[in-house]
């Protein structure tokens, strides 16, 4: 840890060593974690409890963003657009329902994965998040939204295995120091190799959420380009062994793109490959982006995608799609407000 660390993110022994290093008694870290999590201060000039003097030399950044643009809609999901320290911005939802509030964090500014359906595999890599950048975006739905996170899904803009280290570290943050059940924490990936064996090892209780979006390896790779260097086979068999290892079943997403993946057959394939399986499959009909060539199959061809991969046995459910007119695709609010600006 260096003295330009934020402080957001550090774990409770980390923030009592920099505490003790900036010559402050130990016991100033519980006043100093409480004002970062549940006050929200933005620079540790707020924190009033801490000597005057001392506030006015120590520079250290907190690591709060600012929210540049924030879209709410009639379910009640606010899509943010938030400004990191360096200008650079991401995006990141609260989903309220009656007893829960979800909040879609990115890992990434941009992402290198290139899935053909997605606005931000378009807009490119930019950069990995820090854990502060992580953390922050859950305090700041929090604060905005008035209620408690009770679920983070690692579903924004970015690839999470591609930041391992950090995604890994600010889930324990999120656990430990927010208190955020680490079941209630799900992390999605569309595979990288290796990558799924090492989360699993970590033998942490999240839920990992498996992008597999077709029945097969030849139009897999049609959609998700990075599918080339990962054969359907070995992934699914990563799969199994992070089921074996951590004993948490796994969630397959998979979104449907009328005629392309979404026909009655590819569901008889996709159940052959997730059939006796510990596993949830999650159906997403396709939001339209303005640079994919695909369309958003009819409630009519979701139902019996569903039903047939149903009758096959599969547990799958059809993931409701919320503020679908408000931007709400992944990356579509950053890459319009990049566009208009341009
Ligand atoms: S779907 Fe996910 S992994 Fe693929 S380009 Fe979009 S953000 Fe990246």
């Amino acid at each position: 840890m260096n003295s330009i660390t934020p402080l957001l993110g550090l774990s409770s022994e980390e923030l009592t060593r920099w505490v003790i290093e900036q010559g402050q008694p130990s016991y100033r870290a519980k006043q100093l974690h409480q004002w970062l999590y549940t006050r929200n201060i933005r620079s540790l000039d707020e924190v009033t409890v801490f000597p005057k003097s001392w506030r006015e030399q120590n520079k250290t950044p907190v690591g709060r963003s600012t929210i540049a643009l924030q879209t709410p809609t009639p379910d009640g999901t606010i899509k943010f657009l938030l400004a990191l320290a360096d200008g650079q911005t991401i995006e990141t939802v609260g989903i309220p329902s009656d007893n829960r509030l979800t909040v879609c964090v990115s890992s990434q500014v941009g992402c290198a994965m290139g899935c053909t359906f997605c606005a931000t595999g378009y807009s490119g890599f930019g950069r990995h998040l820090e854990v502060h950048e992580i953390v922050d975006q859950v305090l700041t739905v929090q604060e905005a939204m008035s209620r408690r996170a009770s679920h983070i899904v690692y579903m924004g803009m970015g690839e999470p295995m591609h930041n391992l280290p950090r995604v890994i570290k600010s889930l324990r943050a999120l656990n430990q120091e927010i208190g955020i059940g680490q079941r209630q924490l799900t992390v999605s990936t569309v595979g990288i190799p290796g990558k799924i064996l090492d989360f699993a090892y970590e033998h942490l209780q999240v839920t990992l959420a498996v992008s597999l979006h077709a029945p097969n390896q030849t139009l897999r790779e049609q959609i998700v380009p990075t599918a080339k260097n990962y054969p359907y086979a070995d992934l699914l068999a990563d799969c199994r062994e992070y089921v074996r290892t951590t004993g948490r079943r796994i969630s397959f997403e998979y979104v449907l793109l009328s005629g392309f993946n979404d026909l009655p057959r590819h569901a008889e394939e996709l159940a052959t490959r997730v059939k006796g399986f510990q596993s949830h499959v999650n159906l997403i009909p396709f939001n339209p982006v303005d640079e994919a060539r695909f369309d958003r199959p009819t409630p009519k061809q979701v139902e019996i995608f569903r039903s047939t991969l149903e009758r096959a046995g599969v547990a799958v459910s059809v993931r409701q799609t919320r503020g679908v007119d408000q931007s709400a695709a992944c990356g579509q609010l950053r890459r319009r407000a990049f566009l208009q600006a341009k």
